[in-house]
């Protein structure tokens, strides 16, 4: 057991509290990261907030970047030493799911009451979203993490292990869009943006963002929106439809909101899809009309973490960003020490289009 600073949620809708904790070893499969950088994601905030339930106290955090500093037995993936992107995307490797290729909604069940962190006096500490990665250090699964080169700077790093992958996998994976298909996203938040470019760098035709606010807008056509429609409007699908001049081959929802979910179909061509990412909290419900579904063959379908193969596609993503082809630096909005983790999560929440990193100095 070693002693590491982390930040702790002891109560729903409380501030964190920065303390030590203890840290196992890595066990079989496991591997030490200690942590550079940590972005703060609208999830953490969510479970911090207790909207998805879950075991207290508990530390969130799942959006990582560091280096290797030990490895358990049967860690052939990556060695000490090598700088990581660190996910929350635990994959066994051998259940339906991961077998056929989908290891984002792998079946075997984790317990993060079980994992390698206690309270600095022993007792149970819940390691969230398989990260618990508001923390000096995490033990992962060697399955949830892919070694990058060294060079590259750890906070843009962080963004790739969950609003990248997320936003550009739904549209590469999930939507799985052909050059020249119109792309609605709705949402041009941390995970939005990331749908806008990768729809860019897939060779969509027409890429409309919607958002509340012209300034949320004018970001994301820095982040290769063709169009911007807002939100607030009496019809935006119609303001979306003028763009393209019909529906959209996809429609990307990245945030919780229902509203967004209720009118995501609207915008959608004949033969569209719906592509669900963003998160409502727990027992919301939205409604649509089945018979223009079947009636026009479009589809409603969920994607977690951008259905990515972290090992396939983050080697990928990451050599877009090297080209200047996919932008992580524009991603960050600020950066913070972990015992400002309260403030910069309060920043977060005023709904600022970017993302802020947790920075560690060792
Ligand atoms: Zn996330
Ligand atoms: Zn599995």
């Amino acid at each position: 057991m070693q002693t590491i600073k982390a930040a702790v949620c002891h109560t729903f809708g409380e501030p964190l509290s920065i303390e030590d904790i203890q840290i196992s070893a890595p066990g079989l499969g496991e591997v030490e990261v200690t942590l550079d950088a940590v972005a703060i994601c609208h999830s953490d905030i969510s479970y911090a907030e207790g909207a998805w339930g879950g075991s207290l106290p508990a530390v969130y955090g799942h959006e990582a970047a560091g280096i290797v500093t030990a490895v358990g037995d049967g860690v052939s993936t990556v060695r000490q030493g090598d700088s990581v992107v660190v996910t929350l995307i635990r994959a066994c490797g051998t259940c339906p799911s991961c077998a056929g290729g989908k290891p984002t909604i792998c079946e075997t069940p984790y317990d993060g009451d079980q994992g390698p962190i206690k309270t600095a006096d022993g007792g149970k500490l819940h390691q969230a979203m398989a990260s618990g990665a508001f923390a000096e250090k995490v033990v992962v699964d060697q399955s949830q993490v892919v070694a990058i080169s060294p060079d590259m700077p750890k906070d843009a790093a962080s963004l790739v292990a969950c609003g990248v992958i997320t936003g550009v996998g739904a549209v590469v994976n999930a939507a799985g869009l052909r050059a020249g298909q119109d792309v609605v996203v709705i949402g041009a938040g941390g995970v939005g943006l990331n749908a806008i470019q990768g729809a860019r760098i897939a060779g969509a035709r027409r890429i409309v963002a919607v958002d509340m606010t012209e300034e949320k807008l004018e970001i994301a056509r820095s982040f290769g929106a063709t169009d911007g429609v807002l939100a607030t409007a009496k019809r935006p699908w119609r303001d979306a439809m003028k763009a393209m001049g019909r529906g959209a081959d996809a429609v990307i929802v990245t945030v919780g909101a229902i509203p967004a979910y209720d009118q995501a179909p609207l915008y959608l061509a004949r033969g569209g899809k719906v592509i669900m990412v963003g998160m409502p909290h727990s027992g919301a419900q939205s409604s649509y009309e089945p018979v223009i579904l079947s009636f026009t063959g479009q589809g409603m379908v969920g994607s977690k973490m951008g259905d990515v193969v972290i090992q396939r596609d983050i080697p990928w993503m990451v050599d877009l960003y090297d080209q200047g082809r996919l932008k992580l630096d524009e991603l960050i909005s600020n950066r913070w020490s972990l015992d400002q983790i309260n403030e910069a999560i309060a920043d977060t929440k005023t709904g600022s289009a970017k993302r802020n990193v947790i920075v560690f100095d060792r």
